[in-house]
């Protein structure tokens, strides 16, 4: 099974969305028009084996992913968050002390981004060896500017990233994938700095290769990354640092000059939005010297 794949069915075969959609499924977060006001809506779920392993990471630190992986896509679209709602299904033999200090840690990360859990659901396993599955719903509301997409990118936009990338998972697997920040300031101040200008953004979970394409895909444009320009942690290639993976930092799109830090905070021009390269053409160009990758399978995708 491809991710990817069963995605793009589930929206084609979704039906006319109401009126009440402002952003239909597709991006970081949905959106839906309240009375009068606009309120963004995403989940994501952690697995014991796929996103954490429980037998080697604290599990105030699978907490705490749980809820800063969906605070990275309210990050993504520049937008505030509000409230929480986080469900678990714990495997039989998690033991009420496990239980307990998940919940802490979803909660307590949660209140240091101002965004109270205010509900949620707990099931337990009857299957004996199945796995912890932790889901969290988180609510926001519009930033500085509106909710920024993946689909703005416009031809002749820089490409940015910020931070640096690659070897998130660490040696041990208890790398920065656990303890990243979600760079939701750093996306308002882009919001309030750059304004209309800040045409689409993402979230780098899947990678920067994959998830560049993500907003070559759903702009309509290619995306062409200078290898040399990729801002890698110390002694990593390249390519690592473009198809690793859960690093969470922003990569995005704009126009004119773009502050080079947010903060601490480095952000680089990475590359530049071309012209689409047609039906066959990568959404995603990389250029190394004289040589060119096709640079849009570079990443994560969950299979089965
Ligand atoms: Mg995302």
């Amino acid at each position: 099974m491809r991710e990817f794949e069963l995605l793009q069915h589930i929206y084609s075969t979704a039906g006319a969305p109401s009126q009440r959609v402002l952003l239909p499924p597709g991006d970081d977060m949905a959106m839906v028009s309240l009375t009068g006001r606009a309120m963004l809506v995403a989940v994501d779920q952690i697995v014991d084996g796929q996103h954490v392993d429980l037998s080697t990471t604290p599990i105030e630190l699978v907490g705490r992913k749980a809820v800063t992986r969906s605070l990275s896509d309210v990050a993504a679209m520049a937008a505030i968050p509000i409230a929480a709602l986080a469900a678990a299904t714990l495997p039989r033999d998690f033991g009420q002390q496990r239980a307990t200090a998940l919940f802490d840690a979803m909660r307590e990360t949660a209140d240091r981004y101002r965004c109270s859990i205010v509900g949620g659901d707990i099931a337990v396993h009857l299957k004996a060896s199945s796995p912890l599955v932790c889901s969290v719903m988180v609510l926001a509301e519009p930033g500085p500017v509106p909710p920024v997409t993946r689909s703005g990118a416009r031809v002749g936009d820089g490409v940015y990233v910020t931070g640096r990338l690659g070897g998130s998972l660490g040696p041990d697997g208890l790398g920065r994938h656990l303890t990243f920040e979600p760079r939701l300031d750093e996306a308002l101040q882009l919001g309030r700095a750059l304004g209309q200008r800040l045409h689409a953004m993402i979230d780098i979970s899947d990678g920067l290769g994959r998830d560049a394409s993500h907003l070559a895909q759903r702009s309509g444009v290619q995306i062409r990354i200078d290898a040399h320009r990729i801002p890698c942690h110390p002694g990593l290639d390249w390519r690592v640092a473009m198809s690793g993976g859960e690093d969470y930092e922003l990569c995005f799109t704009a126009a004119g000059d773009v502050p080079h830090r947010l903060g601490e905070l480095p952000v680089t021009l990475v590359g530049e939005v071309m012209q689409p390269a047609g039906p066959h053409g990568p959404l995603v160009l990389v250029r190394d010297g004289a040589q060119t990758f096709d640079g849009s399978q570079m990443g994560w995708e969950h299979r089965s």
